[in-house]
């Protein structure tokens, strides 16, 4: 079958749709319900990582799977300084017949859609969708991604005129639509949708909080790196109202210990002082790295004018 007029179209919008606008991680089942033309449609693919449906001339989607920290596979998703994504050939073939779909969606310009692993059991994607094919490292064995807009028109932008600005345009697309969503769906799926201070479980009101702040060169976009909170908490830690010590003990700043006012500082802030973090990642490794914790913990400690322990 040749690929149908609008699916992909129509393929995207319904993940859009299915994601609350790409916020919401799907499972692989999830994913299976999509429909076109009143029958079911296969979007992903469950053995490699390109999805070329047969008859197609271009690859629909690709896949990167989820790996624990430690467990991350060098050169498949880094950006490069020139703000392009990279997602490895299948193989070693360049004739491979996924590896062409995805030279013909590049040719013919098509979007395609990327999803991305954040958690296992059962196995959850991020979805970032539409990404364009826009170049090929043979020699590497790999192809060369944007996620611009997308109302961005890519044929657009003239990467040679404006070599500066287009780079700076494409890696801050690249964190903007895929980093930064993977690493909230990262986080917010080890810690199964709940704040590790005081428990909320409404993924809406929840944030992925660096330990480490992104622009530092520690601050790795790792779930080791992060702590799923609730929006107040969030801006508690960050601006070092709220500190969290290496053995997970909460602390709250000395002198909002002895303020007076309403239910939200009471319950909210002063009775967490001493207590542990409510939930942290039932699997291990997906745990705060102390290293991090504490240096963020000095932070709090010198901001609060408290000696560093
Ligand atoms: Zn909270």
């Amino acid at each position: 079958m040749v690929e149908p007029n609008g699916l992909r179209e129509t393929a995207i919008s319904w993940l859009e749709m299915r994601t609350d606008g790409g916020r919401d991680p799907l499972t692989r089942d999830e994913i299976q319900d999509f429909e076109f033309d009143g029958e079911q449609f296969k979007l992903q693919s469950t053995q490699q990582g390109i999805r070329k449906p047969a008859g197609f001339s271009a690859a629909l989607s690709i896949q990167t799977v989820f790996r624990r920290p430690g467990q991350e596979r060098p050169y498949e998703d880094v950006i490069g300084d020139d703000g392009l994504l990279r997602y490895m050939w299948r193989g070693n073939d360049p004739t491979f017949p996924e590896n062409v779909g995805l030279r013909n969606a590049m040719e013919q310009k098509l979007p395609i859609i990327w999803f991305w692993g954040v958690g296992m059991q059962p196995a959850r994607f991020q979805v970032i969708a539409p990404v364009y094919v826009v170049g090929e490292e043979p020699n590497e064995q790999r192809f060369l991604l944007t996620a611009t807009e997308p109302a961005a028109d890519i044929s657009e932008i003239d990467f040679s005129a404006h070599e500066f600005v287009a780079k700076r345009y494409l890696t801050r697309m690249a964190k903007v639509r895929v980093h930064q969503p993977v690493f909230r769906a990262t986080v917010l799926t080890a810690y199964e949708n709940r704040c590790a201070v005081c428990n909320l479980a409404h993924p809406s009101l929840l944030d992925a909080a660096h330990i480490v702040a992104d622009g530092d060169e520690k601050g790795i976009a790792s779930v080791v790196n992060g702590l799923a909170m609730c929006k107040i908490h969030h801006a508690a830690f960050d601006r070092y109202f709220l500190g969290v010590r290496p053995d997970y003990t909460v602390e709250i700043r000395h002198d909002l210990l002895e303020e007076v006012d309403g239910p939200m500082l009471r319950h909210g802030l002063q009775e967490i002082h001493g207590q542990k973090l409510m939930t942290v990642p039932k699997v291990r490794q997906d745990r705060p790295q102390a290293d991090l914790l504490k240096f963020k913990y000095d932070e709090f400690r010198t901001a609060a004018k408290l000696d560093v322990v």
